[in-house]
């Protein structure tokens, strides 16, 4: 039905109406995300100036929007020439400011339309802390919702998922349910996909379970697919493959919410001898990269969002370059998010051989709060050698620490302490890593928790907080 490159993914439907077998008549919902899909499998392969076109006329309506519902946006908007029935250019665009987490707190509920257009469903709240542990509460709507579930369709299109396989997920759950030794099961891959195909079921395991319950858990399950945090990747494969735990089905390893380290893909490929899918999202504006089918790049989903990467003078950045990515909703009325600044760096890729139109991230950097600061001031993404710990001692986890512009401290799960002589070298390869003397504190702990929300960092800087 659906056809893209020589993928042709199989929806399996079911049917509805009394007496309809084949071909499926599917219900309205159904019928719905069928006919974004099918737009979605051309407007990938539009090239980038047509993008940008459709992109400009979407974000027209929510500018006109923005402009007469929220004075915040109708002041920024004005400023920098930006007014319905002035022509939107790219110039025009970049003369607007970015919108910081601190102006949305600053701003509160004054960021809100008070009234939404019709058909957009009710607003929802979304809290996050984001990347900068700066909390904000952002809104969405039965349509950023709808967006959400037909590009979590397109990621399993675009990996060429069989549905009717089985999905294992090691993830954070709220009630700190999904626990060892049984997890969770769902009779489906969940609410996205059920609008347009029957799945297999799914296995879900809580993240802060042990890599070696985990393994085993996973071992049992024997799922086709796993998604999972980047971070939970290289201690459970690093456990598979040292204790040679075979996972049979597992084809497919799908990683999403952090920054995913070519250490975590290699590792996969070391233990199971898979690959590893990964996605960009927020939680605020949604889907905002995917996994080249073809290559460990990223592609834009330039049909949710208008997604720039800006240098420090604010121009967009070229091929090659690193820099600060600046979203936009391009659907979202209840709380519309114009240039806003999330944090995270990104460097821009060359188009790509596969033919898709959608703009190439190249490699997603991280986050503002992750960058090592010298006592200079000077900040920069810190580098820490970590490719040669194991060389040094047998260390399971790791986690550095900024704690002030001359100590960092080194936390380490280790089977057993260092002696003086790792502790030297390790010191070593940290420090010529970093590219300063710092004063290393190190730190033996039996484990290193994952933040209240599931993630986990291996750097962070306690500096300014
Ligand atoms: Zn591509």
């Amino acid at each position: 039905m659906i056809r893209e490159g020589t993928r042709t993914p199989v929806f399996t439907l079911k049917p509805k109406i009394s007496g309809n077998v084949w071909p499926v008549i599917p219900d309205g919902l159904g019928a719905r995300m069928l006919a974004v899909l099918r737009q979605l499998e051309d407007s990938q392969w539009l090239d980038p100036d047509a993008l940008r076109q459709r992109q400009f006329d979407q974000l027209r309506t929510v500018l006109a929007f923005a402009h007469k519902t929220i004075p915040f946006y109708r002041d920024r908007l004005d400023a920098a020439g930006i007014s319905p029935g002035v022509d939107l250019t790219p110039e025009s665009w970049e003369r607007l400011p970015l919108l910081t987490r601190e102006d949305i707190q600053d701003a509160g509920p004054s960021l809100r339309a008070e009234r939404m257009p019709r058909n957009h469903g009710k607003p929802t709240p979304i809290t996050t802390s984001g990347s900068t542990g700066k909390p904000i509460t952002a809104y969405g709507t039965e349509v950023t919702g709808f967006f959400w579930c037909a590009f979590t369709i397109r990621e399993h299109c675009w990996h060429d998922r069989d549905f009717s396989g089985t999905l294992a997920a090691i993830r954070h759950f709220r009630q700190r349910t999904a626990a060892y030794p049984e997890g969770l099961d769902s009779p489906s891959w969940g609410n996205s996909t059920a609008m347009v195909t029957t799945t297999g079921p799914a296995f879900m395991l809580s993240v802060h379970t042990p890599a070696s319950q985990q393994a085993e858990w996973l071992a049992r399950r024997n799922p086709d697919y796993l998604i999972t945090f980047p971070s939970n990747l290289p201690p459970l494969a690093r456990y598979c493959r040292d204790n040679a735990i075979h996972i049979p089905n597992l084809r497919q390893v799908c990683t999403l919410g952090e920054v995913l380290q070519p250490e975590a893909r290699s590792l996969c490929r070391e233990a199971w001898d898979i690959g590893v899918k990964d996605i960009y999202s927020s939680q605020e504006v949604g889907y905002l990269a995917l996994q080249c089918p073809d290559h460990e790049h990223y592609h834009v989903q330039s049909e949710n969002v208008l997604l720039e990467i800006l240098d420090d003078d604010g121009r967009p950045c070229a091929p090659g370059q690193t820099g600060r990515v600046v979203v936009t909703s391009l659907h979202n009325f209840a709380m519309p998010l114009l240039r806003y600044d999330l944090g995270d760096y990104a460097e821009v890729g060359d188009a790509c051989p596969c033919g898709r139109g959608l703009p190439v991230l190249k490699q997603i950097n991280g986050r503002v709060r992750n960058l090592l600061t010298l006592p200079t001031g000077e900040q920069r993404w810190p580098i820490f050698g970590e490719g040669n710990f194991n060389e040094i001692a047998p260390i399971r986890q790791y986690q550095i620490v900024q704690k002030s512009l001359e100590t960092i401290e080194v936390r380490l799960v280790a089977l057993t302490d260092l002696d003086d002589d790792q502790e030297e070298r390790l010191r070593s390869v940290i420090l010529d890593s970093l590219g300063h003397p710092f004063t290393l504190v190190f730190s033996y702990l039996d484990d290193i928790p994952r933040t209240a929300s599931g993630k986990f960092e291996d750097f962070r800087s306690e500096i300014g907080t």
